[in-house]
């Protein structure tokens, strides 16, 4: 293909894209195949002659489409949202254009400095404390992840040697053997598995502290287990705290939590993959009190702030935890910029003394250069791989940039703002409904109802719903109950949607609740 044909194709899947978007709705929502169906549809092997676009492009429906769950249909309801917007697949595309791999400054330097600066945008857009923020001379600093999952195990890792180094050096006769096999990690019962995951990656011992009648975590239930556990020789040294839990959006008392990891020196990180992207609400705000006692702190933009996959945001309140923790440069991957703080310097000086000469020029000039300076400054030493797991990493930061711009704080506030209201719609359509009860508070955009009976009865009724394909929806347990979660997912979904989804799972109810009673009566 050649980029007089890329052209052209391109606008075809631009355009097959957008017919794909605005008419998704006429789509069964889950699809009807079953596990393996796809093997059959492809041969065995790559082709060994070039096939043509068209020939490509006519399997996406015939052998794609059958297979796809439709995240973005209005019809579903299911897991968490996963953000889509034109301007973040617009930057995407972009992204994909110009192809670099931004590891360090020096491999793509609008790839590491527009990351920085994004991540202090979205930092100011929740009101992150200044501490987080990448700023003038901060030592803190936000990074683009592939995943919370990924946030929390670089934060559990980084609080690991964190720990490790200061246990060795209050108790030098310790082997880091000896410390790693007393480390304690903790999190809720209501945690993310991710959390765990993290701990099983990290080689440490991971504890759930139990969760009170809301399912958050408080203070005395973290001070409890922590009290057991130093009296037994082992060292607490990382907390994760849930803001916006999974299974129903609960959210940990980190007012409490937090000044005691303070002072027991266990770093605190906060996961709030989904929760996150409310804070741009001053209404909603308030639930991140507390991120000030954090270490570090991770959102998904991706989740629900309209911007595509992958794009997870962790902010550390001192990126010197996270380079110090993974920092290993050979010689291929330096560069004459990052090798020593003189040359810094020296290359600051160079821009500097070009600064000078221009300041004799128009002040909107001279100020453009100041930024573009105080950026060379900072991130001429910035390498975002010394804070992640992978070297390379793509230029995700384009499609935040794009949607922040072009949706505007404004924007996103509507977008968050509608999807709480059509989740308070649903509740309300729940509660008019006696044989039905809501099973957690409703704070953001996430319903967790039950038919008032049995598990079985609700897993039937679950079952029944995503048979029968006209809307999706995935499960919870809440201690021991079997939980339906209804989230409020797709951009475009409207208040008619939500009408029609519960008339849907009302009627099913009446069918299901027939059955059940003449089997009962049949006993
Ligand atoms: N943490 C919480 C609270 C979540 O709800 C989820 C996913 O829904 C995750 C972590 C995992 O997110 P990711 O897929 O970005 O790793």
């Amino acid at each position: 293909m050649d980029a007089a044909e890329f052209r052209k194709r391109g606008k075809e899947m631009v355009d097959y894209i957008a017919d794909y978007l605005e008419k998704i709705d006429k789509r069964q929502v889950f699809p009807d195949v079953e596990p393996g169906y796809l093997r059959p549809l492809i041969p065995d092997c790559a082709p060994q002659d070039p096939e043509s676009f068209e020939d490509v492009f006519k399997d996406i429906e015939k052998i794609i489409m059958p297979g796809v769950t439709h995240w973005h249909s209005p019809y579903f309801f299911a897991y968490f949202p996963a953000a889509s917007s034109f301007p973040a697949l617009l930057a995407d595309m972009l992204c994909g254009g110009i192809g670099c791999v931004g590891f360090s400054w020096a491999a793509s330097p609008a790839c590491t400095e527009l990351e920085t600066v994004m991540l202090d945008w979205l930092g100011k857009m929740i009101h992150l404390p200044e501490d987080f923020l990448a700023g003038k001379d901060g030592q803190g600093g936000g990074v683009i992840q592939g995943s919370a999952s990924e946030a929390t195990l670089i934060s559990l890792l980084a609080a690991r040697t964190k720990s490790i180094r200061r246990v060795q050096s209050e108790k030098p006769e310790l082997t880091e053997a000896d410390i790693m096999g007393r480390l304690v990690a903790y999190a809720s019962d209501q945690a993310h598995s991710s959390v765990e995951r993290a701990a099983l990656i990290g080689g440490v011992t991971i504890k759930s502290v139990p969760s009170d009648d809301t399912f958050s975590v408080c203070g005395s239930a973290l001070k409890k287990v922590l009290d057991e556990d130093k009296a037994s020789g082992l060292i607490p040294f990382f907390f994760c705290a849930t803001l916006g839990t999974t299974p129903c959006c609960s959210f940990d008392k980190l007012l409490e939590l937090g000044p005691i990891c303070n002072k027991e020196n266990i770093w605190m990180h906060i996961d709030a993959a989904y929760a996150g992207s409310a804070f741009i609400c001053p209404e909603f705000r308030h639930l991140l009190n507390g991120v000030e006692f954090a270490d570090s702190f991770n959102f998904n933009p991706h989740k629900w702030l309209l911007v595509n996959f992958d794009c997870s945001a962790m902010w550390v309140k001192k990126r010197s935890d996270l380079t110090g923790a993974f920092k290993l440069e050979p010689l291929y991957l330096q560069h004459h910029y990052q090798e020593s703080g003189d040359a810094n310097r020296e290359q600051c000086n160079k821009q500097e003394n070009a600064v000078t000469l221009e300041l004799r020029f128009t002040l909107q000039r001279l100020d453009l250069l100041r930024k573009k300076i105080y950026c060379s400054f900072a991130f001429l030493k910035e390498k975002y791989k010394h804070w992640q797991i992978p070297l390379g990493r793509r230029f995700r930061s384009l499609k935040l940039w794009f949607v922040l711009r072009m949706y505007g704080v404004t924007g996103l506030q509507e977008h968050i703002r509608k999807h709480v209201t059509l989740s308070h719609q649903f509740e309300h359509l729940v509660l008019q409904d006696e044989r039905f009860e809501i099973c957690a508070e409703v704070v953001l955009g996430l319903v967790c109802f039950r038919l008032k009976g049995s598990n079985e009865l609700n897993k039937a009724l679950l079952k029944s719903i995503n048979e029968a394909k006209k809307i999706h929806l995935v499960p919870c347990h809440l201690r021991e109950k079997f939980v339906l979660r209804f989230a409020i997912c797709a951009r475009t979904v409207e208040s008619t949607h939500i009408r029609f989804a519960w008339q849907h799972i009302s009627q099913l109810a009446t069918e299901l609740l027939k059955t059940w009673q003449q089997n009962y009566h049949q006993q």
